[in-house]
């Protein structure tokens, strides 16, 4: 069993915002990342099969799509998942060999390659399929949250974001301190009402997601908003349960 931090005052809880309202699905994320992240500090991320009938491969961040169909309208939901950095991590709790670990300082949710062993317990305790075993090397791989990126003191300020947000070509992925009421994102998630992926299992994911826009998906002309947005919640639990349980 791997301990997490105690709880560090001041500390920085980094962390992803996306936008479901203007994410479409182009995909340009997933391709970055792992563009980003083979070059990287990770290593490569490797393809099984590539040119086969089934290709595979390890990705940190994959992009699910769904016809909603919710307060009568139709229309694409495009649902992108990857590591939540969450703060009651049990993927972390569960290691046993302390591989798996969480930052205190950020609170970001690493894995030390050279202690994995593969057992895979962590990949079955995380509930958004955020983890992804590397057959090549036989070790659990995820989301950095581009750590290399983040806190790389060679790179101009500008650049110091995750490699999916700065590739977003509609601006639907934000980064930044969600432990800072003030910070961009944290104002992001207040205003649009962001949520938690399956909150009640009570894993309190660090990074949030902003519903798609009540115009978007009409609930009633005279539905009050808080209602309507717990509704447009519901619908994005319900459209991440048949994600996951593909
Ligand atoms: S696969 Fe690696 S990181 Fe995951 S629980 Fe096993 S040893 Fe820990
Ligand atoms: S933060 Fe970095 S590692 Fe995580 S999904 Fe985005 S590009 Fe990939
Ligand atoms: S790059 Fe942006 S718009 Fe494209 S799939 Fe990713 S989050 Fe959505």
């Amino acid at each position: 069993m791997t301990m997490l931090p105690k709880t560090v005052p001041g500390a920085k809880k980094l962390g992803l915002v996306i936008d479901l309202d203007t994410c479409v699905g182009c995909h340009a994320c997933a391709v970055s990342c792992k563009e980003w992240n083979t070059g990287g500090e990770a290593g490569i991320l490797p393809d099984y099969d590539k040119y086969g009938p089934e290709p595979d491969g390890v990705w940190f961040n994959r992009i699910h799509s769904y016809e909603s169909s919710e307060g009568g309208a139709c229309r694409t939901v495009n649902l992108p998942r990857s590591c939540l950095h969450c703060e009651d991590a049990l993927c972390v709790t569960v290691c046993p060999t302390g591989a798996s670990y969480k930052r205190a300082e950020d609170g970001i949710v690493l894995i030390d390659t050279d202690i994995c062993i593969g057992c895979k317990l962590c990949s079955w305790a995380c509930p958004y399929g955020a983890r992804e075993l590397d057959e090549e090397a036989g070790v659990m791989r995820k989301c950095t949250l581009c750590i290399d990126r983040i806190h790389n003191e060679d790179l101009p300020q500008a650049e110091r974001e995750p490699a999916c947000v700065a590739t977003c070509p509609s601006r639907a992925r934000h980064f930044g301190d969600l432990a800072d009421p003030q910070s961009k994102v944290s104002q992001l998630v207040k205003q649009r009402g962001g949520v938690d992926l399956l909150a009640e299992l009570g894993y309190r994911p660090t990074n949030k997601y902003l519903p798609p826009r009540k115009a978007a998906i009409p609930t009633g002309p005279r539905e009050a908003p808080a209602r309507a947005a717990s509704g447009i919640g519901a619908a994005l639990l319900r459209l991440l349960d048949r994600a996951l349980s593909r």
